[in-house]
């Protein structure tokens, strides 16, 4: 019976997002769903999975670790959380995004581990687009020395931007800061000479918001996963 629940859920989100992509003429192909597993266990992964889901985010290392081991094997896992720097290395050729990279000292722990895997680790820059204290990612004023950071690191390929908008009661209210890091990521590509394909917006509450200003990745999981306890 949970299979039918997450089939329901997963089926219900990716209509949603068919329909904001309709809406605002773009093509569905183009977001990728991004299921946010974590506090879930590994048979809530597997059963989503065994609907065709197979892009998982984690936020905490410990938990993603573990979860990663006892999940379907050939699953796509990506890193959605603050990264610690003790727990940096940790992270590096586990998942296949690390979209949370908000200072150059993050960076250079995680250049120095790939290159002693020998392996080019796929990284986003977190924006905090609303310059919030207290919370995770650069400030807008800055990306540019970040980016610039970033693109030095040989075994660093940097994908795009990041962001977790201020909580809004309106699911509407989001909308400028995702309209926001759509600017950010179109001045950074000018300014590094090539594209940065990935815009990482939208939850469970704003992914159409998120959609229609461009989303590539949505992170959706109280919707796919049900409740976080
Ligand atoms: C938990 C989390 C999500 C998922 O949020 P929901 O509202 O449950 O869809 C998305 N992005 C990040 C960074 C998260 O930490």
């Amino acid at each position: 019976m949970g299979g039918e629940t997450a089939k329901t859920r997963l089926t219900g989100v990716l209509e949603r997002i068919g329909a904001a992509c309709r809406a605002c003429g773009r093509d569905p192909s183009a977001v990728t769903l991004v299921a946010v597993s974590k506090f879930h266990d590994a048979s809530a992964v597997a059963e989503l999975a065994a609907w065709g889901q197979t892009i998982f985010g984690e936020s905490y290392i410990q938990e993603a670790l573990p979860k990663i081991e006892a999940a379907p094997a050939g699953l796509s896992w990506h890193f959605i959380g603050h990264l610690q720097r003790n727990k940096a290395k940790l992270a590096v050729g586990r998942f296949d995004l690390i979209h949370t990279v908000d200072n150059v000292e993050l960076a250079h722990i995680l250049q120095k581990r790939a290159a002693a895997q020998q392996l080019t680790q796929a990284v986003c820059l977190q924006v905090n687009v609303a310059g919030e204290a207290q919370k995770s990612g650069m400030a807008p004023g800055g990306l540019d020395a970040l980016a610039e950071a970033v693109a030095a690191c040989p075994n660093l390929r940097l994908d795009g931007l990041m962001v977790i908008p201020p909580v809004f009661d309106d699911p509407e209210g989001a909308r400028p800061a995702f309209a926001r890091l759509r600017e950010l990521r179109d001045a950074l590509a000018s300014r590094l000479g090539r594209p940065l394909p990935v815009l990482s917006m939208g939850m469970s509450g704003d992914l159409e918001a998120a959609v229609t200003e461009g989303a590539t990745h949505v992170r959706v999981g109280t919707d796919l996963f049900g409740p976080r306890i």
